[in-house]
């Protein structure tokens, strides 16, 4: 595994215990947004105190994502044509030998994007894509422009609507190619389209098309016999997953971040390590029951967190390859029934894990250092989906 850079808000963290110079004052903060599996509603909460900061209503419920800078957060409305875009307030300065945080009361914003069926979101280095399934569209834009209230859009089409995907990577765009005879079905490759809207190179096959992320210079996609991986230099290689694995495939990737790695999942209750540089790729990780979520911590760059439906929060060690410890959290979520059903999801906010329990109206809250509980948070309705952002800086 290859060390990175640190991430903002981790290089935030770090530079933050670093001797302060006079008259700069250091000051912590993370929020965590919160959505409701009923209700159409986006909470902001201080993690610093537990409290609401504020209660933001939109369309219908939502599935929230943050931006890599932590500046913004999309509410994707699948059931009402839309995505919401929210300023967490929280942003950072590079200074150098130095950083800055600068906390403004989170807004929601102004700027909304508008097409039918709204499904993937993916930023990458501040370019984000839209996908809307219900147009087989996707819409690029950047996290900048949407904050300063006036985003310049660009339309990547394809041959027809499909549960896709797309990728802004520098110029060019990768978007899923929809199945031309079942496109019902999952994509069956990634094609890449420059600035002109043109076809650079062939499709690159990839059956089955569910799940991306990035770690580092690395972009992977996983497909069903395999994973797409890119560094964005123009080459698209296939990495097959491991004669030695079970039957399976990955279908949701989330990326390692400090550690150059990625987490998918792999079958209903196991997930598996997957080091493209390394020899030995794929580490699987067998679970006790199935698996409900899955996240990266990203300031402990060695940790990773699932959660099971027993209601436990495993932390795994990305490096050992295994399970290093356990915590009861919840009552039992069986993952029998609908996959859209209520269940707990988890987001890492600076010091604390957070973990969603949308039938007790509750947030878990387990101190990230020690691995034990801290006190919940209670929360009305139904917590589901959660992000958090935030990290430490200085103002001056
Ligand atoms: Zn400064
Ligand atoms: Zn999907």
């Amino acid at each position: 595994m290859k060390r990175l850079l640190a991430t903002t808000s981790a290089l935030a963290v770090l530079l933050g215990v670093a001797a302060a110079p006079a008259l700069a004052e250091e000051k912590t903060a993370w929020r965590l947004f919160v959505s409701d599996h009923a209700a159409p509603v986006v909470h902001a909460l201080d993690m610093e105190t537990g409290q609401t900061i504020e209660t933001f209503s939109v369309k219908t419920p939502a599935r929230l994502y943050s931006t890599d800078s932590g500046r913004s957060i999309f509410a994707v409305q699948g059931t009402s044509d839309v995505v919401s875009v929210l300023s967490s307030g929280i942003s950072f300065g590079d200074h150098g030998d130095h950083g800055d945080i600068k906390v403004e009361a989170p807004r929601l914003l102004d700027v909304s994007f508008e097409g039918k069926k709204p499904s993937h979101f993916v930023d990458h280095n501040g370019d984000i894509a839209l996908f809307f399934d219900g147009e087989g569209k996707a819409r690029i834009t950047r996290e900048a422009d949407i904050l300063e209230g006036k985003p310049a859009i660009r339309e990547v089409a394809t041959d027809a609507p499909h549960h896709g995907v797309a990728v802004a990577l520098g110029d060019d765009v990768l978007i899923s190619e929809p199945n031309k005879d079942k496109p019902d079905e999952l994509p069956v490759g990634i094609r890449v389209v420059d600035r002109t809207g043109a076809t650079v190179g062939d499709v690159h096959s990839c059956p089955d098309l569910h799940g991306e992320a990035s770690s580092g210079n690395l972009l992977a996609i996983a497909c069903a016999e395999g994973l797409l991986v890119t560094s964005g230099d123009g080459k698209i290689e296939l990495l097959p997953y491991d004669k030695a694995l079970p039957e399976g495939k990955s279908t949701t990737l989330v990326g390692g971040r400090g550690l150059q790695y990625f987490l998918g999942n792999y079958g209903p209750s196991a997930v598996v390590l997957i080091d493209p540089k390394s020899e030995e790729a794929f580490r699987l990780i067998d679970l006790p029951t199935r698996r409900v979520h899955f996240t990266v911590d990203p300031v402990r760059a060695k940790f990773a967190y699932i959660f099971t439906e027993d209601g436990q929060l495993h932390r795994i060690d990305v490096v050992a390859g295994k399970i290093d410890g356990s915590l009861k959290l919840t009552e039992p979520y069986s993952m029998d029934g609908h996959w859209s059903d209520p269940r707990p999801r988890i987001a890492v906010a600076g010091n604390r894990i957070v973990v969603s329990d949308p039938l007790k109206s509750a947030l878990h809250v387990v101190d990230a250092e020690s691995f034990t509980k801290g006190d919940d948070i209670p929360l009305e309705g139904k917590p589901f989906n959660l992000v958090a952002v935030g990290g430490s800086g200085e103002t001056h």
